[in-house]
């Protein structure tokens, strides 16, 4: 007898737009080899992005503290940039760990960065479950992707 084969593993979308060679096609703003920004495929609103570590782990503390610093430097360069495009009234920033928690994706953290404006959460009241942006992410990665090829690079110096 054989054991029924169980479903291919999903792959990771981090590690995926780590590694897909047209940045483009899993709107990547920035790619090194210690971390990547992009944009959230499922926004819950405009230029909402997700900054996650190169190496494919579940914890903060399994990061080595160049990831950590590249993590919290690209959070604060995307808030900044997503200031400047967006000037937005507000910002929700944050992480979930575990699926209890809410993470979409348990095993590789990432850090979700939301842009908000007054009105946003009673307009998404109204539409009830309805994802409604009005944005493509097409639009939205031309928008951003040239402020992400002038990022300082000081960010990743120890
Ligand atoms: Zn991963």
């Amino acid at each position: 007898m054989t054991a029924p084969k169980s479903a291919a593993p999903q792959p990771c979308i981090f590690c995926v737009a780590f590694t897909t060679e047209n940045a483009r096609e899993t709107h990547t703003l920035f790619r090194n080899d210690l971390a990547l920004v992009m944009l959230n495929r499922y926004p819950y609103t405009n230029g909402h992005l997700m900054i996650a570590p190169r190496a494919h782990e579940a914890r903060l503390f399994d990061s080595t503290d160049d990831s950590l610093r590249a993590l919290i430097g690209l959070t604060a360069e995307s808030q900044r940039i997503l200031s400047d495009v967006y000037h937005p009234d507000g910002f929700n920033v944050g992480m979930n760990f575990g699926q209890i928690a809410g993470a979409g994706v348990a095993d590789h953290y990432h850090m979700h960065v939301v842009p908000r404006w007054s009105g946003d959460s009673n307009f998404m009241t109204v539409t009830a479950r309805t994802r409604l942006v009005p944005e493509e992410l097409d639009v939205t990665f031309d928008k951003l992707v040239p402020h992400f090829k002038n990022i300082r690079k000081e960010l990743f110096q120890s």
